[in-house]
C-alpha cells in the first residue's frame, strides 16, 4: 500500500514575519531556540494503525503543526515527514484478537487517521510512509548496520549491540535500571535468551509460520520498530535535522534507540538537533493508553457531531509539556471560547488587530505557549464585542492570525 498524505489546509501568509521558536529540548533538558536554514526539516513518529488518533494523538500532532506553523511565519519552507507502522506486532496482535485480516485494518485506520488529521487542521507531512513501502530501504539500512559490525544473530534474528553505540543513554539521561524497566514495558525483549546484553534490540525478525514477511537481501522476514523510522528519517531528511519528535513515551527507548541506529549507520551525529516530546493525555487518572482501554478518540468526537475546530482549540489549552487529563468541561469550554471568537470576527468594526497578531506570535515562539495566545483572542474578542474599536480591516487580520497560527478556522 502506497501511503498518500491528506488535503492540506490553506495557510494564508500574516503581514511580516514571526520570530524563532524557541522550545524545551529533551537531550539538554533547556530551553532552546531552533536555528533551522531556509528549509526547517522535522520527523515526527507516527501511528501503530490498530486504532487511528485518540486525543493523546491528536494533541501530539496538534503540537508539531504549531511548530510547523510558526517556522512558516518566520519564513521558512518546512519539509515534514512522518511514518506509519503499518506492520509490528501491536497491529498483528488486534487484528488476530478481533478476526480482522491486518492489512485490512490497517488501511481503514490509516484512512480515519487522515480524516481526523484533516477535520483537525492539522497541515499534512510531505512525506507519509509506511513500513511496508518501505520495505527496501529499511532492509538496506539495516545491512549498512551489519556492514558496520555493530549487530549479531540471534537465531536468524538481528540484533544491534547497544555496548557498540557511542553515547548510548545521552538522549533520554536514564540509569540502566529505569532502561530496563521501560524496554521491558514499550515492546522490548529483555529476557530473550542468546542476546549479548539484555538492552540490545531487534532490527530485523526472520520469518515466522504464519506472520507477514517480505523477501529482501536479509533473508525473508520484517523490521523491529525503531529501524524503520531511523532508516526513513535518514532517507527523507538526512542527518542532523532540525528537530525530531513524538509523544513522551517514546523517548526511550523509541528514539535513544533510533538516534543509536541512525548515527552508527552513517558514522555521523546527531541523528536531529533538537528533540521535542509532548506529555500524555489522560483520562480518569490514568494516562490514555490501549491497554488501558480508556481512549478518547477524534472519529468519535466527530460522530457525534463535535466541531473540530471546538477539539482544537479544547487540545490548545493546554500546554505540550504538561500531561492533563481530558473532560467534557474542556470541550463545553472551547465550545463557548469558538462561538465568542466567531461572533467577533463577525463585527464591523473592531479594535486594531495588530497588536493581537504580535502577542500571539511571540506567545506562540516563546515554548508554544498556547494558553498566553489564547487570553490574547479572548481579551480581542471581548473588547470587540464590547463594541471598542473603530478599524474595519480587524476582523479580517483576526481570523487570519487565528487561522495561520492556531489553525483554527472561525468561517462556519
Ligand atoms: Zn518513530
Amino acid at each position: 500500500m502506497v501511503m498518500r498524505s491528506w488535503p492540506a489546509p490553506t495557510v494564508v501568509a500574516l503581514p511580516d514575519h514571526g520570530g524563532p521558536l524557541s522550545v524545551h529540548d529533551t537531550v539538554t533538558g533547556s530551553r532552546r531556540t531552533i536555528t533551522p536554514g531556509a528549509t526547517a526539516r522535522m520527523y515526527v513518529c507516527g501511528i501503530t494503525p490498530y486504532d487511528a488518533a485518540h486525543l493523546g494523538h491528536a494533541f501530539t500532532y496538534l503540537t508539531f503543526d504549531l511548530v510547523n506553523r510558526v517556522w512558516r511565519d518566520a519564513g521558512h519552507t518546512v519539509d515534514y515527514v512522518q511514518n506509519i507502522t503499518d506492520i509490528d506486532d501491536p497491529l498483528l496482535e488486534r487484528a488476530a484478537a478481533t478476526g480482522q485480516d491486518w492489512q485490512e485494518l490497517a488501511a481503514r485506520e490509516i484512512q480515519v487517521f487522515r480524516e481526523d488529521m484533516a477535520a483537525l487542521r492539522i497541515l499534512p507531512p510531505r512525506a507519509f510512509l509506511g513500513v511496508v513501502e518501505s520495505m527496501d530501504l529499511i532492509a538496506d539500512f539495516v545491512a549498512r548496520l551489519r556492514a558496520q559490525g555493530v549487530t549479531y544473530e540471534v537465531d536468524g534474528d538481528i540484533y544491534f549491540s547497544a555496548a557498540d553505540a557511542p553515547g548510548f543513554g545521552s538522549l533520554s539521561q536514564l540509569d540502566r535500571t529505569a532502561m530496563l524497566e521501560l524496554f521491558a514495558e514499550r515492546g522490548g525483549d529483555p529476557g530473550r535468551a542468546g542476546k549479548k546484553d539484555q538492552l540490545d534490540w531487534l532490527l530485523w525478525r526472520a520469518e515466522r509460520p504464519g506472520e507477514p514477511a517480505w523477501d529482501t537481501p536479509l533473508g525473508r522476514g520484517r523490521p523491529g520498530w525503531h529501524v524503520e523510522c531511523s532508516a526513513i528519517s535518514v532517507h527523507e531528511l538526512g542527518m542532523g535535522f532540525d528537530l525530531n519528535g513524538g509523544g513522551d513515551d517514546l523517548i526511550f527507548p523509541h528514539h535513544e534507540m533510533g538516534a543509536a541506529e541512525a548515527c552508527c549507520a552513517t558514522g555521523s551525529r546527531p541523528q536531529a538537533r533538537h528533540y521535542l516530546h509532548v506529555a500524555m493525555v489522560g483520562l480518569d487518572g490514568e494516562k490514555m493508553s490501549k491497554s488501558r482501554g480508556n481512549l478518547v478518540f477524534v472519529s468519535q468526537l466527530r460522530k457525534a457531531g463535535t466541531d473540530p475546530m471546538a477539539i482544537r482549540l479544547a487540545l490548545l489549552a493546554h500546554h505540550y509539556r504538561t500531561a492533563w487529563e481530558w473532560t467534557d468541561a474542556d470541550l463545553r469550554t472551547a465550545e463557548q471560547r469558538l462561538e465568542r471568537w466567531r461572533a467577533a470576527a463577525a463585527v464591523e468594526n473592531a479594535p486594531d488587530a495588530r497588536p493581537l497578531l504580535a502577542r500571539v506570535r511571540s506567545a506562540l515562539a516563546d515554548d508554544l505557549d498556547t494558553a498566553t495566545a489564547l487570553a490574547a483572542v479572548d481579551e480581542w474578542a471581548d473588547a470587540a464585542l464590547s463594541g471598542s474599536g473603530d478599524d474595519p480591516d480587524a476582523p479580517a487580520l483576526m481570523r487570519t492570525t487565528v487561522d495561520t497560527l492556531l489553525g483554527v478556522a472561525l468561517d462556519r
